[in-house]
């Protein structure tokens, strides 16, 4: 499943992450786990970037939670420009991405244990080491994904 398309059509997070600390101007948690879920919602989709793509993220409402739709813009190529990502008021973060070709989505959900983590780097030095820790993780034990 996991190599049915070529690695071209896909980002890198490698090549993404510089790209993503240069266009948000610092590396948080946040800006990398929306790096991370994005790509992973384009790779479980098999859409394409950019067009016929639709993201909905919840709970994003302030820095430094807001910092995740960043990493979310350059992942899947939705942009608040193209009017195709929308960010929604809630407590809780949540990530929708949906294929609009076919309309299938995916949900991500932060684990427990993710948020945890999260909560107790309050500090910026901190904020820097779990970023860089959130990088080399498996997502799958950062977000639980859903299929719909
Ligand atoms: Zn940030």
């Amino acid at each position: 499943m996991k190599n049915q398309k070529p690695q071209a059509v896909i980002c890198t997070p490698q090549a993404t992450l510089k790209q993503a600390v240069e266009f948000h101007g610092h590396l948080g948690p946040y800006l990398v786990l929306g790096l991370l879920a994005g790509l992973e919602a384009v790779r479980a989709l098999g859409c394409k970037k950019h067009f016929g793509i639709r993201v909905r993220v919840w709970g994003a409402d302030k820095r430094p939670k807001s910092c995740l739709i960043d990493g979310l813009q350059l992942a899947t190529g939705a942009t608040f420009g193209k009017g195709n990502i929308k960010k929604i008021s809630s407590s809780g973060i949540r990530i929708e991405v949906k294929d609009c070709i076919n309309n299938k989505q995916v949900v991500l959900l932060p684990r427990r244990a993710l948020i945890g983590r999260l909560s107790r780097a309050n500090t910026h030095a901190l904020a820097e080491k779990l970023a860089k820790e959130i990088y080399k993780s498996d997502i799958k034990k950062l977000f639980n994904l859903k299929r719909e």
